[in-house]
């Protein structure tokens, strides 16, 4: 009978090593409990060398299939990014039907976790008799937001950008409609009936694991806590071994190491942030003009790249072309300018940095919040603005820029930001406040922390051990 096969975890991700990565991390915890856990992945093409590099190094116990690639040729050109994760799940659920018979012939699936744009796979996990959830990948806020979200989009005619007074939405900071996540800001576009889909559909998960922890959201979390699906929050669980394949970056970790303790303040703008040119020219003069050490992932402006959706793919092209004049001289000693990529984590874990101008993607908030460094909030895309309102206007450990008329962030601006965060008086409050925040995300993923006891009390149902009251 089903009940004497060994228990198995299945998890699947949507495409994007945002939504892999801290599924991974996740998997990497429950897995200590000896509880053994597989990855199906659905993609729209070959493996990318980056999920494959991260799925063969997993730990004993965790295995991973790749689906049969689905096709998403026949979808416009334009189609957003939570259009085409929905899609990609979509199409692949027979391949994914018959992966799961295969399992359940040796194992019984005691839970099958999917993430934010995976809910389409709950009807079929019920025909299955599996136990589905949700791995939702960002803060506790915006789940709140997530749940609210269908009564919201009834209340409301026209877009949600053009209401003048800020929502206030139970479990949730109030926050102005302008900076709601990307897919509802056009509610023609086919992403906005997809996310809508999507968060309609949360309720059914059997519970929703979460990635943050009590001490950053305490409100949204005990929110959530008390209703229907139970939350488990496990974080903050961070990429800890930065993607750093041999001595690439030995010279940024060297000039790291000669720099003075909390001094450097990092810029990088996430896996995929590009910005203009215009724009990378104020970052250029704003972080001269602050007189602040700094490291600068530098990327192709998207003006100057044919296909910004693949920067990576045009690292041939050198984006020092793109810099001023004479840039690279004249900061020689204060800064340094990386092409591309850095690995983020390890550089943020390093003693000199004092702050980090980021795009808020919530990973790397984790990853700035484990380190205690303090942000300049500068969200681009996806839910990035609502972290950065969370970050600057809630917690209050980041500061975030004015963005001017023109839409750009001004080089003055940058330079007044980047020195109040490094060196301001009155911004030492922030600093102590993202100290204390990193001490109790230590103490969240120790032995007895609070996210520890959550993992612990998933692993244990998962494995059939009824829990004593
Ligand atoms: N990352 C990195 N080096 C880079 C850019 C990004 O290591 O130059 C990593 C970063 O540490 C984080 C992830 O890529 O773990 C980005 O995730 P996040 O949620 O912050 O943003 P996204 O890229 O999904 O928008």
């Amino acid at each position: 009978p089903k009940q004497e096969l060994p228990p198995l975890v299945a998890m699947f991700p949507t495409p994007g090593m945002g939504h892999l990565i801290p599924m991974v991390e996740f998997a990497k915890r429950l897995s200590k409990h000896n509880l053994p856990i597989t990855f199906i992945i659905p993609n729209d093409g070959p493996p990318s060398k980056a999920q494959t590099t991260v799925l063969t190094s997993l730990p004993h116990g965790i295995s991973h299939v790749f689906l049969p690639p689905i096709t998403l040729s026949d979808l416009p050109p334009n189609t957003k990014p939570e259009t085409l994760m929905t899609a990609t799940t979509v199409r692949s659920l027979p391949s994914l039907h018959q992966t799961l018979l295969s399992l359940m012939t040796s194992h019984r699936l005691s839970a099958l976790i999917v993430d934010l744009f995976g809910t389409d796979v709950f009807d079929m996990a019920a025909e299955l008799d599996i136990p589905s959830y949700l791995y939702f990948p960002t803060n506790a806020n915006n789940l709140s937001f997530a749940f609210y979200f269908p009564q919201l989009a009834q209340r409301v005619q026209g877009e949600f950008r053009d209401i003048p007074e800020p929502l206030n939405i139970p479990g949730c900071f109030a926050f102005h409609g302008k900076d709601l996540a990307d897919p509802v800001q056009d509610r023609n576009d086919e992403a906005y009936k997809c996310f809508l889909h999507h968060v309609t559909r949360y309720k059914l998960a059997k519970g929703i694991i979460e990635n943050s922890f009590l001490e950053l959201e305490p409100e949204a979390i005990t929110f959530l806590k008390k209703n229907e699906p139970p939350v488990y929050p496990v974080g903050p669980l961070v990429n800890e071994d930065s993607i750093n394949n041999g001595s690439e970056f030995d010279v940024c970790f060297q000039w790291l190491d000669e720099q003075p303790r909390g001094s450097v303040i990092f810029v990088n703008f996430g896996s995929e942030g590009i910005l203009t040119s215009a724009q990378t020219d104020e970052i250029a003069y704003g972080l001269e003009m602050s007189e602040q050490r700094f490291l600068w992932v530098l990327r192709c402006p998207k003006d100057k790249v044919e296909n910004d959706s693949n920067f990576i793919a045009n690292s041939n092209v050198d984006p020092f072309e793109f810099l001023p004049n004479g840039y690279i001289e004249r900061t020689k000693g204060k800064g340094l300018v990386l092409p591309y990529w850095a690995p983020q984590a390890q550089v943020l874990s390093h003693i000199s940095i004092g702050g980090f101008v980021s795009h808020c993607g919530w990973n790397s908030t984790l990853e700035s919040v484990v380190n205690g460094v303090p942000l300049i909030a500068w969200p681009l895309y996806a839910e990035q603005k609502m972290n950065a309102v969370l970050l600057s206007e809630n917690v209050k450990v980041a500061i975030r820029p004015k963005v001017g008329e023109n839409g750009l962030v001004q080089r003055e601006e940058i330079a007044s930001v980047v020195k109040r965060l490094m060196v301001g008086e009155e911004e030492q409050k922030i600093r102590y406040r993202m100290k204390d925040l990193k001490e109790a995300a230590i103490n969240a993923l120790k032995e007895n922390g609070s996210s520890t006891k959550q993992i612990c009390e998933l692993a244990l149902k998962w494995k059939g051990v009824t829990i004593p009251n």
